[in-house]
């Protein structure tokens, strides 16, 4: 049958056909990468994609589904690996598609996301000069057990034991597996008593279909910094029966700090419910980045990987240039982390973020770290700093100090009696967006607050390049561009950017 298929397959070449078809085996030759990690290589003038083929790889393939003009293509047999092959660490790395790039050497990692960002520069933004513009990317010395955090699914075995581990690729079917090399060696030991915990109390992993069973997933927490952990159970309820033993148990690891229920009684995907209940010690974990603390709680969001978080916030603060005496903005702030960064080194920092709680971390932290230029107000960015401007630059600009009535109300929008020139018009701008980037809107009005700097932080260099593009043709230009590793053994890259006036 293989046979009779290459055969096909030579015959169609040589006829000039492209026309490849499904269950075609195909050799390849695997020479470039694309933004997803998976393999590319040619057959008969066609691009096929190729899951866990790694550059430099000889393979062979077999067609799985056509396009017009290119193809998909399952790896059948590496032929000759590729000299940038690595062994994985993680014997499910090819099922759980979390790495996709497990299976290269750490080096190619760091060229390939180096290369992956220019390319969007270049092709989406039209910075024919990034590479000049581009310091090399910042990797890490060990690129494994960096996550300080980690959320695994809740299950039952085909034997119908409880398995705790990770969603196949594309799929809601549970790997089971204790031992995620990402993540710290903590998450083993929890993983352990709270299944244990679970078949001896005849406590049910939640069901999806039925909606059925009460534990959902464990979320795990660690501050890398103070050793501090969290253990937060999502259950489809409100209370876990024999609570008290799991938390006697759990209370003998090293570190353990917070232990908590989240409730999600919702047929969704969404993790996390809004709901906790505290079962014993704080709310929250502290860690620290720099000389700052931290304080974060089940449902905050806070970077995954502390070690390379510290370098990319280090060339945050490097990049806004900052002498004491300036007024920052930091959009889509979350919890503060970067306007904190930044407020020892400035005069004033607003900080803008949609998320209530993420603001109430946020006020909580500044307090925390004795920081009072600091002030945050909760909104989307591309409502909150348009009707900030709308207002004030209607209003006159006054040179006055800033006013205090929107201290704490939420709204930047409150402040209208009186903001100073110094707010409407900052020295410097950082935003740091989620994947989908800048609405315009918020881009808009940027240009019209007249920063001298903009810094960029994003985690998606295609949406980065296109927002680039906009702020190019509003009068800023490209100064430097800094990639950093954050999510070492997966396609995930990080940058920050310099942008002046
Ligand atoms: N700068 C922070 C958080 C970055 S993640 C840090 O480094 O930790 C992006 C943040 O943007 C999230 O906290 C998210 O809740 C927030 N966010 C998403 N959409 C937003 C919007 N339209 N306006 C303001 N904040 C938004």
């Amino acid at each position: 049958m293989g046979k009779k298929n290459t055969e096909r397959a030579a015959l169609k070449r040589e006829a000039g056909a492209w026309h490849f078809q499904k269950d075609d085996l195909l050799e390849l030759s695997i020479e470039d990468m694309g933004v997803d990690g998976e393999g590319i290589g040619k057959a008969g003038g066609v691009t096929f994609f190729v899951k866990d083929a790694v550059i430099g790889d000889r393979a062979r393939v077999k067609v799985m589904k056509m396009k017009k003009s290119y193809g998909y293509a399952r790896l059948m047999e590496i032929l000759e690996p590729s000299p940038h092959r690595v062994e994985p660490r993680c014997e499910c790395h090819r099922q759980c598609g979390g790495c996709q790039l497990q299976a290269l050497s750490y080096e190619k990692q760091l060229e390939f996301k180096q290369r992956k960002v220019q390319n969007n520069l270049v092709r989406i933004g039209g910075f024919e000069n990034a590479e000049v513009l581009m310091e090399p990317i910042l990797g890490m010395e060990e690129p494994f057990s960096y996550r300080n955090k980690a959320q695994f699914p809740v299950g039952r075995n085909k034997d119908g034991r409880i398995v705790a581990g990770f969603y196949a690729s594309r799929t809601h079917s549970i790997i089971p597996t204790r031992r995620c090399h990402l993540g710290d060696s903590v998450n083993e030991q929890v993983l352990d008593i709270v299944l244990g915990f679970m078949e001896r109390q005849g406590i049910e992993p939640y069901e999806e279909k039925s909606g059925t069973g009460l534990v959902r997933h464990i979320l795990v927490r660690k501050g890398f910094s103070t050793g501090e952990v969290m253990v937060c159970l999502v259950i489809n309820g409100r209370s876990l029966p024999g609570a008290e033993l799991l938390v006697d148990e759990l209370c003998k690891l090293n570190g353990m700090t917070s232990i908590s229920l989240n409730v999600n009684e919702k047929n969704t995907n969404v993790i996390l419910g809004e709901e906790l209940i505290l079962l014993w010690g704080k709310e929250y974990i502290t860690d620290t980045i720099g000389d700052i603390r931290y304080q974060i709680s089940p449902l905050s969001f806070y970077q995954v990987n502390p070690v390379q978080t510290k370098k990319l916030y280090e060339t945050t603060l490097q990049y806004a240039g900052l002498s004491g005496t300036e007024t920052v903005w930091d959009l889509y702030c979350g919890i503060g982390t970067i306007s904190l960064f930044l407020a020892r080194k400035a005069r004033k920092v607003y900080g803008v973020e949609i998320v209530p709680q993420a603001i109430e971390n946020a006020r909580d932290n500044a307090r925390l770290n004795g920081i009072s230029n600091a002030e945050f107000f909760v909104g989307r960015a591309e409502e909150v700093l348009p009707e900030f401007y709308a207002r004030e630059a209607g209003a006159g600009e006054k040179p006055a100090e800033f006013c205090a009535h929107g201290k704490g109300t939420g709204e930047a929008g409150n402040c209208a009696r009186g903001a100073g020139a110094e707010m409407l018009h900052p020295d410097v701008i950082v935003v740091d967006p989620p994947r989908k980037g800048c609405d315009e809107r918020c881009l808009e009005t940027i240009v019209k607050m007249k920063p001298r700097r903009v810094v960029y932080v994003s985690c998606d260099s295609a949406t980065l390049a296109r927002d680039l593009k906009y702020l190019r043709g509003n009068g800023y230009e490209l100064v430097r561009v800094q990639a950093v590793d954050m999510f070492p053994q997966t396609v995930g890259v990080e940058v920050v950017c310099l942008l002046g006036r």
